[in-house]
Order: C-alpha cells, then structure tokens, then sequence
C-alpha cells in the first residue's frame, strides 16, 4: 500500500464519477461515488461528473442519478460532461493517432475475435490483429459486408500502473477499439479524452476497473495527455458473492426509501462499510449521515479492502443511538 504522500494533494486537479445512464444507481454504485467524492475533497480537488452515455441509455435516468447523488450530499463542480455530445474530441484524438499511422479498420465480428484468440500463443482476451494486415482490397471487399470499427495499433504490449491500493499492477494492452462499428466512441477512448478535457488527476472506481487502466493510461501516454492517480475500490457483492444488482432488490436509493430506509441510513449504512470511525468519541454509533460529514472522519489509510457483502439492505440500516 501507498502512504499518503505519493498519492498527494494536487490543488488544481479534480477526481470524478463517470456514471452509465442505464438505470438507478444501487447501492455499490454508491458507496462507489462517496469514495471518488471523499478521496476528491479530502485532498483539496474539484469534483466532476460526466454521464457515459454512449452505451445503453434508460429514459430520465441521468437525472435520477443525479437526484440520488445530491440526496446522499454528493456536490459537484460546473456541469456534468455528457459523452453523447463529445463526438468532435474523440474525432479528434483519433485523427492524430491516424495522422501516426496508428489506426486500422477491423471487420471482425465477435466470434471471430473469440475464435482467434483462443487459438495457441494468443494473449487471453487480447484482440489477435487478425486485420492489422489487411491490403486496401482486403478491406474493400470486407466493408461490403460489415462496416468497419476502428483499432489501436499499438506497439505496446503490456503497461504498468500505480494503484494507491494494488500497487504497481501490470496489464495488457493490445489493439484495442478506438471507435465501434456504429461509429460511436469506444469506452476507453472516451474515457481517456474526458479525464483529460475535465481535468481529472485522480480516478477513484470499482476494481472490476483495474484491468482497464492499462490500457486506458498507455493510450493517454500516446496521445500526450497527462497520468492520473489510481484508486480502485473493492465493490458491493450480494449474498452469493456477486457483483450487486438492482435485482438483488431493495438496493436503489428509491426502493430503500419504500422500505421506509432515508436517504441519511443510507449515508450510515455505507459509512460502516467502510468502516468509518463515529463522529463521537463518546458515542460509537454516531455515524455519518451526509457525504459532509463522512469527510470528517474519512481516513484512506483505514478503509476495508474487502468486498462489502450486502445481505438485507433494508435490515442493516446501522441503528440511531439514543
Ligand atoms: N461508466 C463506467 C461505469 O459506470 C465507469 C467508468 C470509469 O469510471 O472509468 O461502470
């Protein structure tokens, strides 16, 4: 683990939480957002949020999420960056990396890149180049089929990141997508630009997230935009041992409130998790009920670095002391 040093204090930088519209927000996505909050403010930074609606988008929820942050005491700083409305930078970012001979057509389907990259000496889930060499009549005929998506070609096979948790972690970087086959910016590559546009020094997300950030941060190197401080979190599970879902029930900001859970218990539910110190010396049960005074007591150096196990949200609300 890092001291607090080197991951230090940048008065100008700001961290973020980068939601995906596709429905409410339960409760790992969060615990997820008190964290980039507690970790930005607690070292000075701005706070930003940008909505990644370049995948599936559920009708109002961006605001409902929004709602939900603001209920839990989240702030932000300026407005939240939109993805959808961004295609001009990614444009951009990848006509300078075309401009370096760095960007192919590929025509593969999925099966296709499964079928190849489970074939002897192929890195496990690396995109095995199978267009990389294509010639310009290759690629005439495949577009007759199949409209191209746009690759990485990258020189570079492996990167290594700092993580205040996990250390120096190395990943794999392969001829990632840049720009999907329905023309829209690829989540990599959107994320990277974004960091870039909004300032962002400071990543803090769930660690199902780890294994992108090789990638993400050699194609910020070759595109000369600045690193950024990592810091993954351990995510939400439900009584199975997965990744928490809305389907796990009662685990929305909404629903809870059904079950008669405010907005504060939620606060005091995620600030045991963490576990938070109380707010009292005298008084153990004295949590946190806003993300303001979460930050009162939020040390990053006491945090658990396990999964949180949610059994019965709607049960576990930390009781009020007298
Ligand atoms: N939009 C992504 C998600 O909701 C997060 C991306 C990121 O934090 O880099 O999982």
């Amino acid at each position: 683990m890092l001291s607090p040093s080197d991951v230090s204090a940048s008065p100008s930088g700001a961290g973020r939480y980068a939601p995906s519209p596709s429905g409410d927000l339960h409760l790992g996505n969060l615990r997820t957002a008190l964290y980039a909050w507690l970790f930005a403010r607690s070292t000075g930074r701005a706070f930003r949020l940008r909505i990644e609606d370049l995948d599936r988008v559920r009708e109002g929820s961006a605001q409902r999420q929004m709602d939900d942050l603001e209920a839990l005491g989240i702030d932000w700083d300026g407005e939240p960056l939109i993805q959808s409305a961004r295609t001009v930078a990614y444009e951009d970012a990848v006509a300078r990396l075309r401009e370096r001979g760095m960007v192919y057509e590929c025509f593969c389907t999925r099966r296709e890149i499964q079928e190849a990259s489970s074939a002897p000496h192929g890195a496990p889930g690396a995109y095995p180049g199978t267009c990389r060499t294509l010639t310009a009549d290759e690629r005439t005929e495949r577009a007759r089929s199949r409209p191209a998506a746009l690759r990485l070609r990258s020189e570079t096979r492996e990167w290594t990141v700092l993580d205040r948790y996990a250390g120096q972690y190395t990943g794999m970087v392969d001829d990632m997508v840049l720009v999907r086959n329905d023309g829209r910016a690829a989540y990599n590559l959107a994320v990277v630009v974004d960091d870039h546009f909004q300032g962002i020094d400071q990543v803090v997300r769930g660690d199902d997230l780890l294994s992108s950030a090789p990638r993400q941060s050699c194609l910020a190197s070759l595109l000369g935009l600045g690193r950024v401080d990592y810091v993954h979190v351990p995510l939400a599970l439900n009584r199975e041992g997965k990744r928490l879902a809305k389907r796990d029930g009662a685990v929305t900001v909404a629903e809870l409130r059904d079950n008669g859970v405010a907005p504060a218990e939620i606060v005091r539910m995620i600030a045991s998790s963490m576990p938070l110190r109380s707010l009292r010396t005298d008084d153990a049960g004295a949590l946190p009920e806003s993300a303001s005074q979460m930050l009162e007591v939020f040390d990053p150096e006491t945090i658990s670095l396990d999964p949180w196990t949610v059994l019965d949200p709607a049960a576990e609300v930390p009781r009020v002391s007298d």
